[in-house]
């Protein structure tokens, strides 16, 4: 037939368009923010499909959260070409690997059907496990073990492959635990987040024959956010690659932010050796920014060494500059924040166009920061979306309701049924427990099996017995109710290699497949509860459709009435409870995007979301971390400050490992922003209910003074602006480098604001910022920490201090975390 066009490839420019043209072999773009790498490779998707060099279920796209893989979605839609169907195999690595693993479960001793457990569900398991071995859980807790295991998983490492010298906390328990906790998995056929990827690594390792299959099925790969893969998802690409090598990652080496999750930016640097005669492209020009976010932006970062180094460009000239305001404490940051807004958006900033909401995004270094915004948004009526956060689908009557429906697609799920047995109250204590679970065990058998025997054998009693047993009857009755089980192990004798045979249960039609794109789910598409009965589907008559069966949302409202959960809270008198009833029916809502209760719990188990969906424009509010990859036109970066942002814990843990992960962080928030990009930081702010002041954030320092504008407070004139702080009249300052702060602190209008606070007997102390925060200190000089109190200089090593305190002991810091104590 006639060529087809290539049009997506004039948006290119000429190092894109070489990135894209070298189809065939290992590639490697690495590139700044911003210079066009997701871009590229949607493009390259493009042009495998118009050239006929895969089709669309060929191509394995992976990336690293699941609002990349949407904004993928998104991005390869506007690209200018058209696809036959669906590229299916475009999502997370969890997402895809839950997807392959789906289909061969039985190769590590799972059935399909598998649960995915949260933490919450891991740190419970775990706990019984500790206990059980006789270690006290006060001294080795769970959560400690949950970050072992997590940290061997993220390394490809099985319990056998750990090495000796690991794991001797625990009594030197450590590693058999993680055997221990594995094979608990197994029974309970469930698998936690680190096993999707483990599990198929292993399965790829020890079936040649069957890696040699998805080698020659997926014909390409690509992956974007490359810097931040770990070890386990490295060896799960190189063996998913190793036949033909047409791997294409994309990656920059500063944006790295996910360290502290096991990723390993030596991966990048590892891409050359392990794929011989890899192409890499370096990429320039940055397409996003304006030359003073830009200019902030590699002004921070260049205060990290050990960088590959890249140069970034634009050709844009025009544009405001950063903007760096200091508040008195958070809610007043969140208050000016909620003003600036809502002046963007009403197009009243001079020089500045108007902005839709959606343009809009307000970045967090911690979740515990996004409350106070909310608050504020909520009550001037300022639309928001949440991504991450506090979540929906961690709350406790969420939680509880959810276990429910996983008992009844599962029974073998005793997790769920143990959260649930005595929820509402069935009279079933410890002790009725406990014999439940010594029956199951020594019968081995389920819970939910286990209990059956209890209340036949009369070994529960009274209340407990008729309990349970109206319990089990329900969920046996609940469960026939509920729609088929999804198909998803292919039958051995069939070709698996087929198209039509391997990829029959994941057809839906373009319009079922956008509904999943707006509200974000690329996972596993469980088969509709219905299916469609169309004569030449040959997979149709494996699946018995029962017409006792009850659609998926009536049965969740059944589960939730009968089962008392729903009373439960309508009877109780605690402020909450209208709350929680209130989220019940959201859930129930939630379900109405699902075929049916199987899919719904996976949808929850991979994305932990609790954007809406809903229609009409929204300001997003979001983590750091979750914003990568990502842009928007404006960008506020609240609460600059040393131990938030920089994060004391991240420095503390991995020293100045982490303080450079942390300046990462810093360089992926500014370089989300295109047009306006706004940092600020309060000198107060209430830390879990404690009142601390916060000394402004290092990071600020580190600012090009000719590419940003200092702001006053807006606080100090009642909340009005003045025509000295209102934007079009802000100067810009001239201030040396490295001395903003100053700049701020000792502004007319800090001082003011300060005595005033004073004059009112402010509750909170009074700021004292002291620029010798960063001086040097010697030997035995006394020093002042917010946390630990006072103590005494006793070791120096770069700008780390060994300081041993009166009260706290000896502790390592960085000196910018203490002052001198005659002050
Ligand atoms: P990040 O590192 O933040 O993930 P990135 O390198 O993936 O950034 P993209 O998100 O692909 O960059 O591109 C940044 C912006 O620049 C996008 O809005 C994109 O459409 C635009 N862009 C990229 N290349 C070009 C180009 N050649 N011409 C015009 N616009 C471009
Ligand atoms: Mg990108």
């Amino acid at each position: 037939g006639a060529p087809k066009s290539t049009k997506y490839l004039d948006d290119l420019n000429p190092a894109q368009r070489e990135a894209v043209e070298a189809l065939e072999g290992p590639v490697l773009i690495l590139a700044g923010a911003g210079t066009g790498k997701t871009k590229t490779l949607m493009a390259r998707v493009a042009h495998l499909i118009t050239t006929d060099s895969a089709r669309e279920n060929e191509i394995l796209a992976v990336t690293f959260t699941n609002k990349a893989a949407k904004e993928m979605q998104d991005r390869l839609r506007r690209t200018p070409f058209s696809l036959n169907e669906p590229v299916r195999w475009m999502g997370t690595f969890h997402s895809i690997s839950a997807k392959l693993l789906r289909r061969h479960a039985e190769l590590v001793g799972l059935k399909s059907n598998f649960t995915i457990l949260d933490t919450d569900d891991t740190i419970r398991l775990l706990k019984q496990l500790i206990s059980a071995a006789g270690i006290d859980e006060k001294r080795w807790p769970a959560r400690q073990l949950a970050g072992m295991i997590d940290s061997w998983k993220n390394r490809a490492l099985t319990p056998s492959a750990v090495s000796g010298g690991e794991g001797s906390e625990f009594n030197g328990m450590g590693v058999k635990l993680y055997a221990q906790y594995q094979e608990r998995l197994l029974t309970l056929n469930a698998v936690d987040f680190g096993d999707l990827l483990l599990h198929m690594v292993v399965i790829f390792q020890k079936h040649p024959d069957l890696l040699a299959q998805y080698q020659r099925w997926f014909k390409y790969i690509l992956v974007d956010e490359y810097q931040d893969t770990n070890v386990a998802q490295y060896l799960w690409l190189r063996l998913l690659a190793g036949g033909h090598k047409n791997i294409c990652c994309v990656g920059d080496d500063d944006q790295s932010i996910y360290g502290w999750r096991g990723a390993e930016v030596g991966n990048i640097l590892r891409f050359e050796k392990d794929f011989p005669g890899a192409k890499v492209v370096r990429l320039e020009q940055n397409y996003r920014s304006t030359p003073h976010i830009l200019a902030a932006a590699s002004s921070v970062i260049a205060g990290n060494k050990d960088r590959l180094g890249k140069e970034l460009w634009t050709s844009e000239t025009e544009g405001e500059k950063v903007r760096l305001i200091g508040h008195w404490d958070g809610e007043e940051e969140a208050r000016w924040v909620g003003e600036e807004i809502e002046a963007l958006h009403g197009g009243t900033r001079a020089r500045l166009r108007k902005y839709s909401l959606d343009d809009i995004a307000i970045l967090v270094r911690a979740s515990h920061q996004m409350r106070a915004f909310e608050d504020r948004f909520l009550s001037i009526g300022l639309p928001y979306r949440v991504i991450g956060g506090p979540r929906f689908y961690e709350r406790m009557e969420i939680r509880d309701a959810m276990a429910y429906f996983r008992i009844v697609t599962q029974l073998e799920d005793d997790l769920a049924f143990e959260r649930i047995i005595n929820t509402p109250k069935r009279g079933v204590g410890d002790k009725a427990l406990q014999d439940i679970q010594i029956t199951a065990r020594s019968n081995g058998v389920s819970l939910l099996e286990g209990a059956k025997i209890a209340v036949d054998e009369g070994l529960l009693k009274g209340k407990a017995r008729s309990g349970v047993a109206q319990l089990i009857a329900d969920i046996e009755r609940w469960s026939s109710l509920n729609g088929p089980r999804i198909r998803y192990a292919v039958e051995e004798d069939d070709e698996p290699f087929e198209e039509d045979v391997l990829f029959e249960d994941e057809r839906t039609s373009d319009d079922e497949l956008s509904v999943f794109e707006d509200i974000g789910y690329f996972g596993e598409r469980a088969r509709p509860a219905r299916p469609k009965l169309e004569e030449e589907d040959a997979l149709v008559e494996d699946v018995a459709y029962d017409p006792a069966e009850i659609g998926h949302i009536e049965l969740a409202e059944k589960i939730l009435d009968e089962s008392g959960y729903t009373a439960m809270w309508q009877n109780d008198k605690s402020p909450e409870a209208p709350g929680r009833l209130e989220n019940l029916k959201e859930l129930i809502k939630a379900l109405e995007q699902f075929d049916n209760l199987a899919g719904f719990l996976e949808h929850v188990a991979l994305i932990m979301d609790n954007d809406s969906g809903e229609d009409g424009e929204k300001v997003t509010i979001m983590t750091l971390h979750g914003a990568k990859g990502l842009e928007f036109p404006v960008v506020f970066l609240p609460g600059w400050e040393e131990g938030l942002f920089p994060s004391q814990r991240s420095m503390d843990e991995n020293g100045t490992k982490g303080l450079e992960e942390e300046r990462r962080l810093a360089y992926v928030g500014i370089t989300r922003a295109e047009e306006l990009c706004t940092i600020s930081f309060a000198a107060n702010r209430r830390v879990y209910g404690q009142w601390q002041s916060q000394l402004a954030s290092r990071f600020i320092d580190e600012l090009p003074v000719d590419h940003v504008d200092v702001e006053t407070p807006s606080g100090l004139y009642g909340g009005q602006r003045s025509p000295a702080t209102s934007y079009e009249a802000s100067p810009s300052t001239s201030f040396e480098q490295r001395a903003s702060k100053a700049d701020v602190y000792n502004s007319p209008g800090w001082k003011r604001m300060q005595d005033r606070a004073q004059r009112a007997g402010s509750p909170r102390s009074p700021v004292t910022i002291d620029m010798k925060a960063n001086a040097s200190f010697t030997l035995g000089d006394r020093v002042f920490h917010k946390k630990f109190g006072y103590g005494e200089v006793m070791e120096i090593e770069g700008d780390k201090l060994a300081i041993e305190f009166d009260r706290a002991g000896t502790k390592k810091l960085v000196a910018g975390f203490v002052v001198p104590a005659d002050q």
